[in-house]
């Protein structure tokens, strides 16, 4: 299955140059047209990104960049992960984007054989797990490209990717360092 389905659009016969305008031919009820295929909510593995779907929508427009951000509370100065609308901490709603390390390593991985999420079918097998970002700080769970998963070990090196998920949104995943 293809997971960038295109939006089917309704052409209309254009009118040749200087024929006489006939009678439309009356017109049966036209069929909702759906702007493109819309996966079931809990079927759709990747969230929502622009800014009328989620106020984290400057995350998405970040990786979109080839920046991986995160929030930062202007208060407690807590770096969140996720990134949050809302400090976690003091509840505070003023945040600041930050920019996180591009680097880290592998905690901890393990590899997707079957069973995996609608659209990802023709990948199987991959590898998905935690990577400690440079520093330390924080712990983020995603695919690990580069390698078959059977020579991933832990504390390779890695570094953060962001990649276009075919449908016009875009998200992180982490690729082994040569
Ligand atoms: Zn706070």
């Amino acid at each position: 299955m293809s997971a960038g389905t295109r939006p089917r659009r309704i052409s209309t016969a254009p009118t040749a140059p200087g024929s006489e305008p006939t009678p439309a031919p009356p017109t049966p009820e036209p069929a909702p047209v759906r702007p493109r295929e819309k996966r079931p909510f809990l079927l759709d593995f990747f969230p929502l990104e622009t800014a009328d779907q989620t106020r984290l929508s400057p995350f998405f427009d970040h990786l979109r960049a080839g920046k991986l951000t995160t929030t930062r509370c202007r208060k407690d100065h807590s770096v969140h992960w996720p990134p949050r609308t809302a400090c976690p901490q003091c509840h505070a709603e003023e945040l600041d984007w930050v920019d996180l390390p591009d680097t880290g390593t592998i905690y901890a991985f393990s590899a997707v054989l079957g069973g995996a999420p609608l659209g990802m079918e023709d990948e199987v097998p991959f590898a998905v797990g935690l990577v400690d970002l440079e520093g330390g700080s924080l712990r983020l769970f995603g695919r690990i490209e580069g390698r078959p998963w059977t020579e991933l070990r832990i504390g390779q090196a890695v570094r953060v990717e962001p990649y276009d998920v075919g449908d016009g949104r875009f998200f992180y995943r982490f690729r082994v360092v040569e």
